[in-house]
C-alpha cells in the first residue's frame, strides 16, 4: 500500500481488535488516535486557520504532567485486556508544537509509552538543534504546511512576520533532510502539505491586502520540494470551521466545483510526472468531492467519542476538534484529572450517548477528521453478527499499512 492508499482510506480496518469491542460497547474502546497541541501560540497567522477563533493563546502544557498523562496512556494500555489502547498520537493543534520548549522530551517520552508520533509544523522554529533531537524519535511523520510555491503568495497565505520565513522554511527542511539522512533514520517521513485555495480573497486585517489562490502554484511546491529532498507533497481542500468567523468572511463561499476537473487533472498530471520511488505526490481527490458533496453517506457520527480525541494546550479534553469552544463536547481536563477519569469518566458516558442519539451531524464541519471512519463504522454497525464476524476475519488477514496507527 502506498501513502496515497494509507491516505485515502479508512485506518481503522487495520485494527480488527478495536472494531470487535467497540461492536459489543463503543464505550469500553480507548482512542486509538488523538492529537495534541503543545501551545497556543503561532508566529503565523494562515488567511484560512481555524484555530484563529482561539485567538492563538500564549499558553503551554505542562510538561511534567503531560510526560505523567502520556505514562498513564502506557499504563491503561498494558491494563486492557486486548492490549487496546491510545496507539498514535498528532501533535498539532491550536498553536505551532515547535514553539514548545521541551518538545523532545515530551517527544521521548511518548515513545517510551509505545506511542506513535506525527507532527504538523510551519517549519520556522525546526531548527537543526531541534531536528537533530526530534527526527530520530519521529516514526511517523513531520508535515510542514507550505500553502504556495513562491514566496509573494507564502507571505500573504501564512501572515508571516517577515517575509524571510519562505527561505527560513526551506532552510530548516534542508538540514531535517540531511540529519534524517546522516542519522540513518527510516521510519520518520518529512513531507509538506498544501491546503488548496481556488478563491482569491481580501484581507481586511492586513490593510485590505489581496490574498492570492495557490492552486496554479503546486507544481512551484512540488519543484521545491524534490529539490530539498523530502519525501511527500500532499494537497488537500480547504474546510470551513463551524464557529471560525474570521476564516467564514474569507473562504466561507470557496467552491472548487467550477474548476474540479481542471483541478483533478492537473493532480493526476503532477503524480505522473513527479512520483518516482524516493518521492511522492499525495493529491487527496476524494476529501474534494467530499467538500463539494451535498451530504455526508451516515447519518450518525461514531467516531467521537471513540476512535479519536484532542487534548488542547490548556490540557482540555475535547471529544472532537471541531467543536472547540463547545463545551457539550469538553471531557474534562489533564490539568485535574487523570486520563482514566476522563475517559472513562461519566461524562463521557453521557456525552457518547449525546452523539449517538441526538447529535444532528449535518450541522458538522464537513470532511471532519474522521470523516472515512465513520463511513466505514457506519456500514459495519449495519451488518449482521454473521457479516459482521466475516468482514472482522478477512480485515485480520490483511497486511497492516504504514502509519495504520494515525487515524
Ligand atoms: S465533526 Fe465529524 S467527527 Fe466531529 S462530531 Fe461531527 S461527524 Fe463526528
Amino acid at each position: 500500500m502506498n501513502r496515497k492508499d494509507w491516505i485515502e482510506n479508512p485506518k481503522i480496518v487495520s485494527h480488527p481488535a478495536w472494531l470487535r469491542r467497540w461492536r459489543q460497547d463503543p464505550f469500553s474502546v480507548q482512542p486509538v488516535y488523538i492529537e495534541i497541541s503543545p501551545v497556543g501560540m503561532c508566529n503565523h497567522r494562515c488567511t484560512f486557520c481555524a484555530p484563529e477563533m482561539l485567538g492563538y493563546p500564549n499558553r503551554s502544557l505542562d510538561t511534567n504532567l503531560l510526560i505523567a498523562r502520556l505514562r498513564e496512556m502506557k499504563q491503561l494500555r498494558v491494563e486492557d485486556p486486548d492490549g487496546l489502547g491510545i496507539k498514535a498520537i498528532q501533535y498539532a493543534g491550536e498553536g505551532e508544537p515547535t514553539l514548545h520548549k521541551d518538545l523532545a522530551k515530551i517527544f521521548a517520552e511518548t515513545r517510551k509509552a509505545g506511542i506513535d508520533i506525527g507532527m504538523l509544523t510551519n517549519g520556522t522554529g525546526l531548527t537543526e538543534k531541534l531536528a537533530r533531537e526530534i527526527i530520530p524519535l519521529v516514526n511517523g511523520y513531520i508535515q510542514v504546511s507550505i500553502n504556495a510555491g513562491t514566496s509573494e503568495s507564502y507571505a500573504k497565505i501564512h501572515r508571516t512576520p517577515t517575509p524571510k520565513h519562505w527561505d527560513l522554511i526551506w532552510h530548516n527542511l534542508d538540514k531535517a533532510v540531511q540529519i534524517k539522512h546522516r542519522l540513518g533514520v527510516k521510519d520518520c517521513d518529512i513531507g509538506a502539505n498544501m491546503t488548496v485555495l481556488v478563491k482569491e480573497t481580501i484581507d481586511h486585517q492586513r490593510g485590505n491586502t489581496v490574498v492570492p489562490t495557490n492552486w496554479r502554484e503546486m507544481e512551484q511546491l512540488i519543484q521545491y520540494a524534490i529539490g530539498c529532498g523530502l519525501d511527500y507533497v500532499s494537497f488537500k481542500p480547504y474546510s470551513q470551521h463551524l464557529y471560525s468567523q474570521e476564516t467564514a468572511k474569507l473562504y466561507g463561499d470557496m467552491s472548487y466545483r467550477n474548476l474540479m476537473n481542471e483541478i483533478t487533472e492537473t493532480g493526476k498530471e503532477l503524480m505522473n510526472r513527479y512520483n518516482h520511488n524516493d518521492f511522492e505526490v499525495i493529491f487527496r481527490f476524494s476529501r474534494f468531492e467530499e467538500y463539494e458533496a451535498e451530504e455526508r453517506g451516515y447519518c450518525t457520527c461514531r467516531a467521537t467519542p471513540t476512535l479519536w480525541s484532542y487534548i488542547q494546550s490548556d490540557g482540555k479534553w475535547i471529544s472532537c476538534s471541531a467543536y472547540w469552544t463547545d463545551e457539550r463536547f469538553t471531557l474534562g481536563n489533564i490539568n485535574t484529572q487523570s486520563v482514566k477519569e476522563i475517559w472513562f469518566g461519566e461524562r463521557r458516558r453521557e456525552h457518547l450517548k449525546f452523539v449517538l442519539n441526538d447529535l444532528d451531524i449535518t450541522e458538522c464541519r464537513k470532511t471532519c477528521h474522521p470523516d472515512k471512519e465513520n463511513g466505514y463504522l457506519d456500514k459495519i454497525s449495519r451488518m449482521n453478527d454473521e457479516g459482521f464476524n466475516q468482514e472482522i476475519i478477512s480485515l485480520e488477514s490483511l497486511k497492516r499499512p504504514k502509519r495504520a496507527n494515525f487515524i
